[in-house]
This record gives structure tokens, sequence and C-alpha cells, in this order.
């Protein structure tokens, strides 16, 4: 009798546990939850539980952030006008939270100007047919470049439209323009000069992707078309730098037009490959970032922290520039560095992830002193 009722009890007992597990398998994973700021806890506990609660929504922040993609003026301006310019563009990124930036100077009268300055990491924006260490040296050494920036667009226009130039810049050697350029003698040991310098270089690598409105982006394609190679040869020449000074940071502009399989594997490859934030990574105010675009996204950030840096691409760059309106340089300013910020707070990155993309990465790459970010 006792063991009939001991075998009821069993079965009983399995059914409802093999019911209870058939429902949890249904329920959906609950929905994300970003994470709290780092004294949560301690709110909660202080004082016997007298502030618990209190904020209970407060999430990671960076006071102050850095910008490690800006552009001074790109056209020809009197000095004067120049440095006006620049002073405006950083004063309204300072109304947005950034208090420091790489500013890409092309001439040697912004450089002097940014240095003057003290704020910003001044960096040269070198032309593509001047790889001139002797320049490279006087500008470490005058105005304390952090890093030298370079763009392969007028490199490929110029192939692509059989365009010859004088290379080296100087040496009255006219030669026609050609992407293998990029990797020729004299830029490969101008490379071997940065690493010794400790100066990465931020370099706007690629270009092909197609139409892109949302992020500013024109076409190109026509360029490309009638180009006798494609991303992946160009992506190979840096590649080849990599590899030739493991001690070169490199800092894919744009991350270098790719989406997160291929940076996973060159990441991975490459422990001296960067990428910064910009035109990819950008959200605008009537959007957000859906659950299952931040499961994919947020753990790329996470896994890759160290290589990542804030990049906005904002520029003193904007029409008429001596009658433009103070408004105007605003929402010029506005739409090409609040979309960025965006994006990337949407992700709700855990602290430390979001302290390293949002200034601390810049500081280390751009040898700079730490943003004043008393909040960690
Ligand atoms: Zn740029």
């Amino acid at each position: 009798m006792n063991k009939y009722f001991v075998l009821i009890f069993i079965i009983i007992l399995a059914g409802w546990i093999f019911s209870v597990e058939k429902r949890l398998s249904r329920m959906p994973d609950p929905p994300f939850q970003p994470p709290l700021d780092l004294h949560a806890a301690a709110r909660d506990t202080a004082d016997g539980g007298f502030s618990r609660g209190y904020g209970f929504y407060m999430r990671p922040y960076c006071n102050f952030w850095s910008d490690a993609h800006t552009h001074t003026y790109l056209g020809d301006l009197p000095q004067e006008q120049r440095n006006r310019l620049h002073v405006m563009l950083r004063n309204v990124m300072y109304e947005l939270n950034i208090v420091n930036a790489a500013a890409y100077c092309k001439t040697e009268a912004d450089l002097a100007f940014v240095d003057s300055l003290g704020k910003d990491a001044p960096v040269w924006y070198a032309a593509f047919n001047d790889p001139d260490v002797t320049k490279l040296r006087r500008y470490h050494e005058l105005y304390h470049i952090r890093a030298v920036k370079l763009h392969n667009t007028p490199v490929l226009y110029g192939e692509y439209r059989k365009e010859t130039v004088e290379f080296p810049l100087g040496s009255s050697q006219m030669r026609p323009v050609t992407i293998d350029m990029m990797v020729s003698p004299e830029w490969m040991s101008f490379f071997g000069i940065c690493e010794e310098l400790g100066l990465p270089v931020t370099w706007h690598t690629n270009n092909r992707y197609g139409p892109s409105p949302y992020n500013f982006g024109g076409d190109n394609s026509k360029c490309w078309d009638g180009l006798p190679y494609d991303n992946f040869y160009v992506l190979g020449l840096i590649e080849k730098i990599l590899e030739t000074y493991p001690g070169l940071n490199i800092i894919l502009c744009h991350q270098g037009f790719m989406g997160y399989p291929m940076l996973d594997t060159l990441f991975a490859k490459y422990p001296n490959l960067y990428i910064d934030t910009s035109a990819g990574f950008i959200l605008h105010d009537e959007d957000y970032i859906t659950d299952a675009e931040r499961a994919l996204i947020r753990p790329f950030f996470i896994r890759w922290a160290d290589r990542i840096l804030f990049g906005s691409d904002a520029n003193a760059f904007w029409e008429l520039p001596e009658t433009v309106s103070e408004h105007e340089i605003r929402r010029h300013i506005y739409n090409h560095v609040h979309p960025f910020k965006r994006f990337i707070q949407q992700l709700y990155l855990p602290q430390p992830v979001l302290s390293k993309v949002a200034h601390e990465n810049f500081e280390r790459l751009f040898n700079m002193p730490p943003a004043e970010d008393w909040f960690y």
C-alpha cells in the first residue's frame, strides 16, 4: 500500500517538473536591460538604504568626450579667418561635450595654430605625394603632432582619371598616380619613422560603398568601376603595412567601410589596427537601435573596446565662411557630432567600455592628457 503511494507521488512530481520545464522553455528571453552606473549598488545600501531606488535608471555615462577625427578648414582662406573658423568649430563641439579632438591640418600654419591653443592633438594631413620624413620630424618637434592623416580618395580618383603627379613632392619627377604609391619605398620608410616616433596613422583607406545619404555619403561607383582593382586589393596594401610595422598603429577612418564580420577577423589578426566611429556608426535623432541590432553590435564593441575611438568627421568647412550664420554652423556641427554620440549611447555599453571608446583610447593613442572627467 505504502509502496503504491510513493510511486504515485513520484509520477506526479515528475509530471509537475516536466510541465514547469516546458513552460519555462516557451517563455521569451527577458528584454535587454541597460547596465546601471557603477555607483548604483553603493547608493542602494548607504545609510541603511536611505537612497535605495533613487535614480534606479541611471546608466553608464561620460561627461566629456574626445573626437579622433575632425578637420580644420580645408580650402584656401587667409590664416586669420582659418583660425577664427577653427575656434568656432571647437567652441561648438565643446557645447556638445567634446573637450578635445584630433585636428587634421593640411598646412603648417594650421598645425602651428592648433598647437598654440594647447587643447587638441595637431595631426598632419599629408598629401599622398608627400612622404617627407624631414617635414615629419620637424612637425613633430615644432608642433607636437600626435598622428599623421592620409586619404586615399585623391589617389583613387587620380588613377581613375589617369593623372600624373610629382612624386615625391619636390623631386621634379612626374609619375602616373597609382594606389601602389602608398606602399612605395618612400612611404614605407615614412611609416617606419611614424612607428619610431610613436605616431599613429589615421587613414581613409577604402571608399567604395555606394550612395549613402544617411551619413552624407556621395556615390563614387563611377570611379571604382573604372579602376582595375577592388576594395580588397586596397585593404591588402594596408595589411602589408600593418605586417611590416607591427609597432605602427593604423586607425581606419569610417571603419574602412567594412562590416562586423570582416573587422572581427582583421582585429584578431592585427593588434595594431584601430577604427574610428565616424560615418558608419551613425543614428539620427528620429531613429532608435533595435534589440536585434544591439544584440549584434554591442558584443562587437565590448570585444574590441580597446580598438574603437569615437570620431565624428566634424569640420570647419561650410558654405561661404565670410557670411555664414552662427545657426548654420551650429546645425552643421550638431549634424556631424550628435548622431555619432547617439549611436554609441544607445548601445548601453558597460562603463569601462564606454569610457574607452569615448575618450580613453584617444588619450592613449594620441598621447594626450586624460579628459577632465571626474565621474570615473
Ligand atoms: Zn574626414
